[in-house]
C-alpha cells in the first residue's frame, strides 16, 4: 500500500509476550513491527508483578522488624516511610522498563512504533498512531486493565486500583479493598503491614475462590492475625457502605480489545471480549494470533512469556509447541501460596481416585529455625501411581518450593522421585519431600 509501512508481522502491545517474540521473529528473517501505546513491559513491569513484589518485600521487612523479639532482638520502633517504599517500588519498575526501552531504541528490525494500534481495513491494514501500517500477520498482545464494578458513588471518589496505586504516596489511614482474590489479598497485606487499617470486601462465601476451602480459610486466618478484617458474602449497595475514605478496586480484569477494530477483520471474541484462540494461539482469522492476557485462559506473566515460545514454534518453527502445558501460579502473600495442577475440589468433580497428603510447616526443622512455621503443604496423589495431580504449598517461599512438584509433573514422573531423593538438611525442601513420603 502506497505511503504505508509494510511488515511481515505486526505485534500489538509491548507487554510480556511481544518483545521477545518480536526479536525472535526478526532473527528468523521476518520484518517485524511492535506497536505500544504506553509503556513497554505492560502491566507486569509497570504496575503489576514487579512493583507489587518490590512493595511486598518492604512490607515483609517491616513485619520481620516488628517480630524482632521472636528472634531475641530489640527493635523498639518500626517507622514506615511510605513515600520511600513507593519510590523504591517505582524505581525498580522503571529500571526494568528503561532496559526494555533501550533494547528497542535503535532497532530497525524489530521496529518499535509508538501509538495506539487498531485495524482500519480488511487485509490487515492498521493505524498505529499517525502511521498507516500493513501486515501479512498480526499478533494481539494487548493485555487487560482493571474492571471497575458498577457501585453507586464510586465515580465520585478518587479510588485506587492496580493501575494507579504507585501514584499514591500518602499511606491511607483506612482502606477498603473490594475483591478478595490474588491482587486484593496481596495488596491488603501490603497496606496493613505499612500501617493502614484494612477491610477486604468479598462477594463470594470465601476469599481466593478458586482454591480449596481449607487453603483459603488458612490464608484468611493468617491475614486476620495481622489485623485485616473481612466482609464475606458482601453486597455493596453504595460506596457509603464501605465507611472508608480510601478504596482499592481489585474485582478483576477486562481485556483491552474494545478499541482494536477487530470487527473490521472478523476476529471472534468471547462474551467478555477475550480473543478466542485454539491450542496454537491462532484465532478464527488465518494470520491473526493472540498471546497473553487478551486471549482467554490463564493470565500470568509466565504464561504470556510461554505464549511467545508457542508463537515462535507456530510461525517460524515446526508447530509442535502448543497450550497443552502445566501452568503453575502463586499468590505472593506471606506465607506465599504456590500452586500447580488440580485442586481437591476439581479432582473430586472429575471422579479421580487419589489421596490427599498433607504436611504442616511447623513440623519442618528449617521453618522452625527461621521462625516461619505458618501454613501447610497439600498434595493430591493418584491412587496406584502416586503421580501428582495437584499441589498447594502454603508456606514461606511457597512460590519457589512448588517448582519441585512442577518439574516432576512436567517430567511425567511419579512423586516417588521426590520421596526417594536425598534433600539437604535443614531446608524447606525437606517439607516438600515429607509431604509425599
Ligand atoms: C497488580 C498486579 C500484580 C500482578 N502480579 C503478577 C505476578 O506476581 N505474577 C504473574 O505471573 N502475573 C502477575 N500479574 C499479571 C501479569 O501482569 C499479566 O499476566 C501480564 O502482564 C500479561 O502480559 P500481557 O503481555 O498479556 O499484557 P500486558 O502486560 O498488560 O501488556 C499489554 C500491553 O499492550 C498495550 N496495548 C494495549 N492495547 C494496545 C493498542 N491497541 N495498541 C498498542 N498497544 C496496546 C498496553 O499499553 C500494554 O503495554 C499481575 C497483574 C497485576 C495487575
Amino acid at each position: 500500500m502506497a505511503g504505508a509501512l509494510n511488515f511481515d508481522i505486526v505485534l500489538i502491545g509491548g507487554g510480556q509476550a511481544a518483545p521477545p517474540l518480536a526479536r525472535a521473529l526478526a532473527k528468523a528473517g521476518k520484518t517485524v513491527a511492535l506497536a505500544e501505546r504506553k509503556y513497554l513491559g505492560g502491566s507486569c513491569v509497570n504496575f503489576g508483578c514487579t512493583p507489587t513484589k518490590a512493595a511486598i518485600a518492604s512490607a515483609r521487612v517491616a513485619h520481620l522488624a516488628r517480630r524482632a523479639s521472636d528472634f531475641g532482638l530489640r527493635i523498639p520502633h518500626v517507622d514506615v516511610d511510605f513515600e520511600a517504599v513507593i519510590r523504591r517500588a517505582s524505581e525498580i519498575a522503571l529500571e526494568s522498563r528503561t532496559g526494555l526501552d533501550r533494547s528497542f531504541e535503535n532497532s530497525g528490525n524489530p521496529k518499535l512504533l509508538r501509538g495506539h494500534a487498531r485495524f482500519v481495513e480488511p487485509g490487515f491494514v492498521l493505524q498505529v498512531g499517525e502511521a498507516r501500517v500493513t501486515a501479512k500477520q498480526v499478533v494481539i498482545n494487548t493485555g487487560t486493565r482493571t474492571a471497575i464494578p458498577d457501585i453507586p458513588g464510586l465515580d465520585k471518589i478518587k479510588y485506587l486500583h492496580s493501575g494507579n496505586w504507585l501514584e499514591r504516596t500518602r499511606l491511607p489511614e483506612r482502606l477498603a479493598i473490594i475483591g478478595g482474590d490474588y491482587i486484593g489479598l496481596e495488596m491488603a497485606q501490603f497496606y496493613r503491614r505499612m500501617g493502614s487499617q484494612v477491610v477486604v470486601w468479598e462477594r463470594g462465601p470465601h476469599i481466593a475462590m478458586k482454591e480449596d476451602e481449607d487453603v483459603s480459610a488458612a490464608i484468611q486466618k493468617f491475614l486476620e492475625l495481622e489485623g485485616i478484617q473481612f466482609r464475606l458474602g458482601a453486597r455493596i449497595q453504595s460506596i457509603d457502605d464501605l465507611n472508608s475514605p480510601d478504596v482499592f478496586i481489585a474485582t478483576g480484569r477486562k481485556p483491552n480489545t474494545d478499541d482494536l477494530g477487530l470487527e473490521t477483520v472478523g476476529t471472534e471474541m468471547d462474551q467478555h471480549g477475550y480473543v478466542i484462540v485454539d491450542r496454537r494461539l491462532a484465532t478464527n482469522v488465518t494470520g491473526i494470533w493472540a498471546a497473553g492476557d487478551a486471549r482467554g485462559g490463564p493470565q500470568f506473566t509466565h504464561t504470556a512469556w510461554d505464549d511467545y515460545r508457542i508463537l515462535v514454534s507456530q510461525i517460524t518453527g515446526d508447530g509442535s509447541r502448543t497450550t497443552d502445558r502445566i501452568v503453575p501460579y502463586a499468590m505472593f502473600t506471606d506465607p506465599e501460596l504456590g500452586r500447580v495442577g488440580m485442586t481437591e475440589r476439581e479432582a473430586r468433580e472429575k471422579g479421580l481416585k487419589f489421596r490427599v497428603a498433607r504436611f504442616e510447616m511447623n513440623r519442618n526443622g528449617k521453618a522452625r529455625e527461621i521462625g516461619e512455621t505458618g501454613g501447610f503443604i497439600k498434595v493430591l496423589l493418584e491412587e496406584g501411581t502416586e503421580n501428582i495431580l495437584g499441589a498447594a504449598v502454603l508456606a514461606v517461599e511457597g512460590a519457589e518450593l512448588v517448582h519441585l512438584y512442577v518439574d516432576v509433573m512436567n517430567a511425567r514422573a511419579s512423586s516417588t522421585v521426590i520421596r526417594d531423593a536425598i534433600h539437604i538438611h535443614p531446608t524447606l525442601a525437606e517439607a516438600v519431600q515429607s509431604a509425599v513420603s
